[in-house]
């Protein structure tokens, strides 16, 4: 098959666009259709990446015009046509997220699925990108970052032809134009980058290297304990830096990552910052992901359909499971202590709890519906949805402890990873490209560890009944206990919502059942008063502190500028925090949980 041949422009950066070339050499005689996804994988939503598609034009191979007609949301067909065609067409991208394009005269980044057009018929041809520099003198610095191979000629980093062996390959490497920081370590023998771009001062990208490098390590020992082989031949960490931003994206061999710049590492400064610990774990869920969701698949994402929804229950497994051991890998490389993971693991307990949504949806309800649910969270989330994010990462710490537990420490759910990498990850991209069917689940983990799970399944990840994490966390000698335990009744009532700080004090969650509801308040609703004197989004926990739970206050709120006043009955106060201490009594607490946390 002759490959597809395309190039990509930052044309004008003032302007956000990109400008984009695709030629294709032997296309369908009856009329070419072409594509762009409409979803890009790890963020399961659809995006409708087309409506940022500005101009399209075809050409025959003598640079004639030759009709184009779109025929959906996002595809196009050319009139029928023999020889060659070249379309050309103008991307706007701006878009400061990992999960589409983005073009300004500071940084330029995209991803295949926003920018490459998909030729119907031809997912298996191989693809070439020519990357074209910018022009003007303000760009003479900038390099190109990404883990697309080149081809001979072009320079690592340089602009020129990198390589796909297919559209699937193509779409799943991310792209940073621009001037930016260049790290590297290698990783049981293999090279790792670190691309950072925005301006950050005094970034200490050594120990920044060093860090990962231990994470990465972590890793690869625990896919591979034998081998320690990685399961690539060179990774790309990439992330933009930026005043206020959170997120990251898998790809096969690289991540896409933004965060606060105040996050980085700071020459001179050792200590381990909250906002540190935050990216370290980020940049660790991302790494997890090239073997548990880019090789490791469900069935329904073997292929990927790019132009539609692609339904799976097993989310709490791919994004759970991730979720569980990014902070795990970090405690056990040593770069967080058991007291820091206790706290991480805590407040992932509390921000479970704290939704009636965990008592109405599973989290194999939760995956399959992202889509329309998890994605597009609104005021109501918290009473009608579960995260198979963080109830995930719960139902993956439930199965670890219950099967060292069951085992005595000689089996833990990296068993059952090793067995899902072994049987459906190792070979995906070598041609056994198969993905796990929900029905081999559930078998899987028990020929793994032996242990009897049904429970676990039944209870946590098919029913909406809380996790005993009480009883799964005794034999490692862990108490679990809540704020209210501590506090007794010195917390303050509850108003059964959760509020937006600022000047105003607007509800932005009623909870369902909750004192605020009873009292005929909303979402979006602006608290004014309680007892006649001014709330604020600042000064509502000491007004509140001055009642006891059940006391009856007057309240005054805006709905749409109107105002209401209403008599709420205050709730019990809300358990905020979930914290685990080690006790260590008689029998193999301890080392059970060195065990578990040393992996
Ligand atoms: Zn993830």
């Amino acid at each position: 098959m002759n490959p597809i041949q395309y190039t990509i422009v930052p044309k004008n950066p003032a302007a956000h666009l990109f400008e984009v070339t695709l030629t294709v050499a032997e296309p369908d005689p009856a009329g070419q259709r072409f594509m762009l996804p409409v979803w890009i994988p790890g963020s399961y939503m659809i995006r409708e990446f087309a409506r940022n598609i500005v101009t399209l034009q075809a050409f025959n191979a003598a640079g004639r015009r030759i009709g184009i007609e779109k025929i959906d949301k996002h595809a196009w067909q050319v009139a029928p046509h023999d020889g060659p065609i070249t379309l050309r067409y103008e991307v706007y991208g701006w878009d400061m997220s990992v999960r589409a394009a983005h073009l300004d005269d500071t940084v330029g980044f995209f991803n295949g699925t926003s920018v490459f057009l998909a030729v119907e018929g031809q997912a298996d041809a191989p693809c070439s990108v020519d990357i074209q520099a910018p022009q003007g003198a303000a760009y003479r610095n900038w390099r190109v970052a990404t883990a697309l191979p080149e081809a001979r000629g072009t320079k690592r980093y340089g602009f020129g032809t990198y390589q796909a062996q297919n559209y699937d390959e193509l779409a799943d490497h991310p792209v940073t134009l621009g001037e930016f920081a260049l790290g590297s370590f290698s990783a049981h023998g293999v090279k790792h980058d670190i691309v950072i771009s925005g301006r950050v001062t005094n970034l200490d990208m050594n120990r920044l290297a060093a860090d990962l490098k231990r994470v990465c390590e972590a890793q690869i020992a625990l896919f591979e304990p034998r081998t320690k082989k990685a399961p690539v031949d060179r990774y790309v960490f990439m992330t933009v830096a930026v005043a206020d931003g959170y997120g990251g994206l898998e790809h096969r061999a690289s991540t896409a990552l933004i965060c606060n710049r105040g996050d980085l590492p700071v020459q001179g400064r050792a200590e381990m910052t909250d906002g540190y610990r935050t990216y370290l774990g980020l940049c660790s869920h991302e790494y997890f992901h090239t073997w548990n969701v880019k090789r490791i698949k469900p069935a329904a994402f073997a292929p990927y359909d790019l132009s539609q929804e692609n339904y799976t229950s097993l989310l709490w497994l791919f994004e759970g499971f991730t979720s569980y051991y990014d902070d795990l890998m970090l405690v056990r490389s040593g770069l967080i202590n058991a007291g820091d993971y206790f706290t991480l693991v805590g407040k992932t307990i509390a921000g479970v709890q704290r939704g009636s949504g965990r008592l109405k949806q599973t989290v194999a309800e939760s995956s399959f519906d992202a889509w329309v649910k998890y994605y597009r969270a609104d005021e109501n989330s918290p009473n009608a949805i579960v995260s198979y994010y963080q109830k995930g990462s719960l139902i993956a710490l439930a199965f670890d402890l219950s099967i060292r537990a069951q085992t005595a420490n000689r089996k833990s759910l990296d068993d059952v990873m090793r067995l899902l990498w072994q049987r459906y990850g190792r070979d995906f991209y070598n041609g056994k490209a198969r993905g796990i069917a929900e029905s081999e689940v559930e078998a899987l983990f028990a020929e793994a560890t032996g242990a009897d799970l049904r429970k676990l399944f039944r209870d946590g990840v098919h029913g909406t009944r809380d996790l005993p994490l009480d009883a799964l966390f005794e034999p490692f000698g862990v108490t679990l206990a809540t704020d209210l335990a501590t506090n007794g009744t010195a917390g303050k009532p509850s108003l059964g919502a959760r509020t937006r700080g600022g000047a105003d004090c607007t509800l932005a969650v009623v909870h369902d059942g909750g004192a605020a509801q009873k009292a005929g308040l909303s979402a979006g609703d602006v608290l004014v008063a309680i007892d006649g004197l001014r709330v604020t989004g600042s000064n509502l926990d000491g007004l509140l502190s001055r009642y006891l739970p059940g006391a009856k206050v007057e309240v005054h709120a805006f709905r749409r500028d109107e105002l209401r006043r209403t008599e709420l009955k205050l709730d019990a106060p809300e358990v905020t925090r979930y914290t685990l201490s080690p006790v260590d009594g008689r029998g193999p607490a301890k080392q059970w949980r060195e065990r578990w946390l040393k992996g």
